[in-house]
C-alpha cells in the first residue's frame, strides 16, 4: 500500500462489521472491566506482547489505532505515544541512560534536548558529546561505552542534512542504536527506519495534528530495539488522552495534501525571498546551495513549510524583530506545523558550529494562506526596515 493510501485506510478500527462509522470510536477510559478474574489475568499477560485493553493509562482502542497508523507509515514494529514531543525524546534518552554510558547527539538537535542533558543525564553520570550537525565526525567520536546516537535531519532551524545510511552503517558496526527526531518529515517525507535507523521520534504536535490544538509525541521502534521501550513508559506512568489521539488521527487523514501544500507555498516564498537584497542566506534544503542538498533530494519525498533566513550584516537583531512584528499574516509563536504562518526571530542553539558572528535569523513556517498575500505582507515588512 502506498503511504498516501495508508493515511486513508489504516488505523480506522474494525472494518469488518456490518455497520460502522467512518472514524474509529473515541474510547475514553480509566477502568476497563473484565468478565471474571481469569480474563483479567489473561489480558494482563497479553499486554506484555500485544496492544490490548487492560487499563486506561495503558491506552484505549483510540490510542491503539493511532499507534497502528503511524507504525505502518514509518515501517516500524511498535509505536508508543507520549504527552509531548519532548517527553518522547526524553524517554528515548532515558531508555539508554546508565552510569558511565556515553551518548552522541548531533548539533542541530531540537534545542530543549540540551537542557535534558544538563539538568538530568549528566547528573546521573551519562557523558554526552555533540557531533557536527551532518554527523560527518561520528567515526572519530564513538567510544567503547557509546550507547546511543541521537540525531535530527533536517536539523532544527537550519535544516542540516545527515547521510543516514552512512551514519547507521558506522553506528551498527559498533552495535550502537541510532535514533532520529523525524518531526521535520513527520513520518511522511522520510521514513528513516528504511535507511537503517532504529528509532524514529515525531512531535505529533506539528504536522500530524496539523491544527495547532494538540501536543503529542510518538516513538516508532524497530523490532530489535523494542525491548528497550516495552516497560519504561508504563512504569513511569506516561500516557496520552484518547481525545488527543483522536484529533491526531483526524489530522493525519489530510497529511499528504497539507504537507504538499505547505511545500508548494514554501517553494513560492523561497523564490520571492531570493529577490530580496536584505537576505544573506536562505536555509531551505531544496535549494541547490543548501549543504548536502543532493542527499536531501536522494532520501526525501519533499520539503516542509519551514524556511529560515539570515539577514545581511547591515541588519541588527532589533531590525529583525521590527520586521517580524510588522508582519500581519505571520504570527509570533513557538511550534509549527499548523495551517497558519509563523515568523520568529531566533538564534539556533549549537554547541559545535560557531554562529556568534552570524545572523540575525528569522524562522518562518509557511502556512496554507494564498502566497500572493504572504508575499505582499513580507514585502511591506522588508520595506519597513529599509536602510
Ligand atoms: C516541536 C519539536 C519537538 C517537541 O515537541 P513538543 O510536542 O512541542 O514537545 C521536538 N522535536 C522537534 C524537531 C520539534 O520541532
Amino acid at each position: 500500500m502506498n503511504s498516501k493510501t495508508k493515511l486513508i485506510h489504516c488505523g480506522r478500527g474494525d472494518q469488518n462489521t456490518e455497520v460502522r462509522s467512518v472514524n474509529p470510536t473515541l474510547m475514553r477510559a480509566s477502568t476497563i472491566l473484565f468478565k471474571d478474574h481469569a480474563t483479567w489475568q489473561k489480558y494482563k499477560e497479553l499486554r506484555k506482547t500485544e496492544r490490548v485493553l487492560s487499563y486506561g493509562a495503558r491506552g484505549t482502542a483510540t490510542n491503539f489505532e493511532l499507534e497502528k497508523l503511524i507504525c505502518t507509515l514509518e515501517g516500524g514494529y511498535r509505536a508508543q505515544l507520549f504527552p509531548t514531543g519532548l517527553a518522547a525524546l526524553a524517554m528515548v534518552l532515558l531508555n539508554y541512560a546508565s552510569k558511565d554510558a556515553h551518548f552522541l547527539i548531533t548539533d542541530a538537535i531540537y534545542g530543549p534536548v540540551r537542557t535534558i542533558c544538563e539538568l538530568f543525564l549528566e547528573k546521573i553520570g551519562v557523558k554526552i558529546d555533540f557531533l557536527k550537525a551532518d554527523a560527518s565526525d561520528v567515526e572519530e567520536k564513538i567510544k567503547p561505552n557509546t550507547k546511543l546516537i541521537l540525531c535530527e535531519s533536517p536539523g532544527s532551524i537550519l535544516y542540516e542534512i545527515i547521510d543516514l545510511p552512512k551514519l547507521c552503517k558506522v553506528a551498527h558496526a559498533h552495535n550502537i542504536p541510532v535514533a532520529i527526531d523525524n518531526t521535520y518529515s513527520s513520518g511522511y517525507f522520510l521514513n528513516p527506519l528504511e535507511f537503517g535507523v532504529d528509532i524514529s521520534v515525531i512531535a505529533a504536535t506539528k504536522y500530524l495534528s496539523g491544527h495547532s490544538d494538540v501536543t503529542m509525541g510518538i516513538v516508532v521502534v524497530n523490532e530489535k530495539e523494542w525491548k528497550n521501550f516495552d516497560k519504561l513508559p508504563e512504569v513511569l506512568g506516561f500516557t496520552t488522552s484518547p481525545d488527543d489521539a483522536y484529533l491526531v488521527l483526524r489530522g493525519m487523514r489530510t497529511l499528504d495534501v497539507r504537507m504538499r501544500a505547505h511545500e508548494k507555498n514554501a517553494d513560492e516564498i523561497v523564490e520571492f525571498l531570493q529577490t530580496r537584497k536584505e537576505i544573506k542566506t536562505i536555509f531551505y534544503p531544496k535549494l541547490k546551495s543548501h549543504p548536502n542538498h543532493e542527499i536531501f533530494m536522494r532520501d526525501h519525498k519533499g520539503a516542509n513549510g519551514m524556511i529560515t533566513i539570515e539577514f545581511t550584516e547591515d541588519f541588527s537583531k532589533d531590525d529583525a524583530i521590527k520586521f517580524a512584528d510588522k508582519l500581519e499574516y505571520f504570527s509570533i509563536g513557538a511550534s509549527w506545523g499548523g495551517y497558519e504562518s509563523l515568523a520568529t526571530v531566533t538564534t539556533p542553539p549549537r554547541t559545535i558550529a560557531d554562529l556568534s558572528k552570524r545572523g540575525p535569523f528569522v524562522r518562518f513556517h509557511i502556512g496554507l494562506e494564498d502566497t500572493k498575500d504572504l508575499i505582499a505582507d513580507l514585502t511591506q515588512a522588508f520595506d519597513s526596515i529599509k536602510k
